[in-house]
């Protein structure tokens, strides 16, 4: 099995090698497929895994349709992991047409945030924090919001974000495609994915 039979588009295939990804780590063998698929997910993976790019890619494929709104939503819990996640989208979207990227995160000012949200963006990556700040400022248009991904779950709950994530999950479509990682899955997690998860694969690597 290699990325080649996934059916990506040429461009998308063309980064993923450019960017040294030949053959799937297992998380990506096992998330990508039932991602695609439309299927909620709760994984456990860690960071070297290729936990990363394993949820980037549904995501990818599912922000590519025409639309002026953003598709889709990645949490994370720290601004550093938030650039990385960036980062590493931007590297596999380089070439396919529309796909903007937006950083939502605490720490740096608002108003450049704001701004490039205004440039028809396709894929929000945010900080809990920050995120529910601007949806209170009615300033982000959610209702077009297709996938989310909620990354590091686990730390997310240890720094104490777990009200933040259900309010802006509250403020996403109920229909949409739900992506949770965590390190590990203790019964906290369990209970988190069962408030936003519908009827979610499992995936342990
Ligand atoms: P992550 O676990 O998402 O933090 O990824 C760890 C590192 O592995 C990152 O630097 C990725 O660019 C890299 N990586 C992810 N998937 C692959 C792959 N299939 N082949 C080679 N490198 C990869």
């Amino acid at each position: 099995i290699d990325f080649e039979h996934c059916g990506f588009p040429e461009a998308l295939n063309h980064n993923l090698k450019k960017s040294g990804y030949e053959v799937p780590t297992p998380i990506q063998m096992q998330m990508i497929p039932v991602g695609l698929l439309g299927r909620d997910i709760v994984a456990s993976a860690d960071t070297g895994s290729g936990k990363t790019a394993a949820f980037l890619l549904p995501v990818i494929i599912r922000a590519l349709p025409e639309s002026k709104t953003p598709s889709a939503v990645i949490l994370t819990p720290t601004r550093e992991l938030a650039i990385q996640i960036e980062r590493q989208a931007k590297e596999l979207m380089s070439g396919l047409p529309r796909m903007r990227t937006v950083l939502l995160v605490g720490g740096l000012p608002l108003p450049p945030q704001l701004y490039r949200l205004r440039q028809h963006v396709k894929v929000i990556i945010a900080t809990p924090g920050r995120l529910l700040d601007i949806i209170k400022q009615n300033a982000v248009e959610l209702s077009g919001i297709k996938i989310v991904v909620v990354d590091e779950a686990d730390t997310m709950l240890k720094m104490g974000f777990q009200q933040q994530v259900l309010d802006i999950l509250e403020n996403i479509p109920n229909d949409c495609q739900t992506i949770l990682v965590s390190a590990t899955i203790p019964a906290s997690i369990e209970q988190l994915a069962s408030q936003l998860l519908h009827n979610p694969v499992r995936i342990v690597t």
